[in-house]
């Protein structure tokens, strides 16, 4: 049997009537950039993720650096994110030529370790981007009371958790702003890169839209200077799509990661040191907490070994993340050594994110657990 890590045509073939016909409204239409479509799709986005507005941009990455810039992060600043990221999250405060501080993470959850933040806040420090790494959301009561003592401004990166839920609060709504992107293979993922950033406050909504379109307004007068970072018709509309179907594909990677962490309890293998992801990490009362499994990354000390092994079986996997941005070469004038963010670096050498998408069979599900059980035998 093959399994690969993720499947996409499986899930385009359940709805391929509806986004080819969607395609061809916006074709008939002939209005690509920006528009309605675009329009509607911030609208329900917005809905979605519990905030005022949505803005629709190029990508994630883009929404991160339109709101560094929203927030006037300026050469020299320092922005509090961790390493153990995608590297677009810091990436983007570099490109500012501001500084990113890397704070490490917790080794159940992987986001950013609350009680490590308040000793990296120097004078210099204007904002923190936690992660919602995997589809968990970070702690952030603890994020937002630290960032509200020190007057920083807070980005949610949830490029990995729209529909996240921390204490029942949507991803993205926390802080001053959030951020999705639809690279293909994020829960909701379009047909090319997309992303879109989210907020209450109608400041930062007037300044984000403006600063998309170079800055300009009205149309060709410019007080500051933007980029191009629309997002285009065809993708909004296809996304459009796609959202309605998203808790239900949400709930199947929920399902999937349940029944695994069952499977993986009962098998003996977490007294042998595997660990596994668990779904409900901030219990407060009723409140719920919703991962929404974009990964699931199980962590064990024969990482390499495990992976080959399951290569030599058909089965897709992959490590997010090998290397710490600590580490990183692009990074090396920051000054950070290995040993510096040891929680961030064990995580890089141990985990391993295997199939999770909606549309596995049970079948497949069976031959991975069976398989990475063999491994252990
Ligand atoms: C995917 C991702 C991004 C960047 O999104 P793109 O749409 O690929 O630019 C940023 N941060 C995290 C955590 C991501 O996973």
């Amino acid at each position: 049997m093959k399994v690969p890590l993720l499947d996409l045509k499986a899930q385009y073939l359940t709805i391929k009537e509806e986004i080819r016909s969607a395609i061809d409204e916006v074709l008939e239409s002939q209005i690509f950039i920006l528009g309605p479509k675009v329009e509607e799709l911030e609208k329900s986005i917005a809905a979605y993720s519990q905030t005022k507005y949505g803005i629709g941009v190029s990508s994630g990455t883009d929404a991160l650096l339109i709101s560094l810039m929203a927030i006037d992060i300026q050469p020299g600043d320092e922005v509090i994110t961790t390493p153990f990221t995608f590297f677009a999250t810091a990436g983007v405060v570099a490109r500012l030529k501001a500084r990113p501080v890397f704070v490490d993470i917790d080794p159940v959850t992987f986001n950013i370790d609350p009680a490590k933040i308040e000793k990296a806040i120097t004078k210099k420090t204007k904002a923190i981007i936690p992660i919602h790494l995997f589809g968990q959301c970070a702690d952030m009561d603890r994020i937002m009371a630290i960032a509200n003592t020190h007057g920083l401004s807070v980005i949610e990166d949830a490029a990995q958790s729209i529909g996240a839920e921390y204490k029942g609060r949507r991803a993205g709504s926390i802080g001053h702003l959030g951020i999705f992107s639809f690279f293909p293979s994020k829960n909701l993922g379009g047909f090319g890169d997309g992303g879109m950033v989210v907020m209450n406050d109608e400041k930062l909504f007037g300044k984000v839209k403006i600063l998309r379109v170079h800055g300009s307004h009205p149309k060709y007068y410019h007080k500051i200077v933007g980029g191009n970072f629309r997002l285009d018709s065809l993708q909004a509309a296809i996304l459009s799509v796609k959202l309605k179907y998203l808790d239900d594909w949400s709930h199947d990677r929920q399902k999937n990661a349940d029944e695994y962490n069952q499977k993986f309890k009962t098998s003996g293998l977490i007294e042998k040191g595997l660990a596994v992801p668990p779904r409900a990490i901030y219990k407060n009362g009723g409140d719920k907490n919703y991962h929404i499994y974009n990964q699931y990354t199980i962590r064990t000390k024969k990482r390499d070994e495990l992976q080959a092994h399951l290569k030599n079986n058909a089965i897709g996997s992959e490590i997010y993340y090998p290397l710490p941005l600590h580490l990183q070469e692009c990074f090396k004038e920051l000054g950070y050594r290995r040993g510096d963010l040891p929680v961030s670096e064990d995580a890089a050498g141990s985990v391993l994110s295997i199939p999770i998408y909606p549309e596995l069979t049970a079948e497949q599900r069976d031959y991975i657990f069976a398989t990475i059980v063999g491994f252990h035998a």
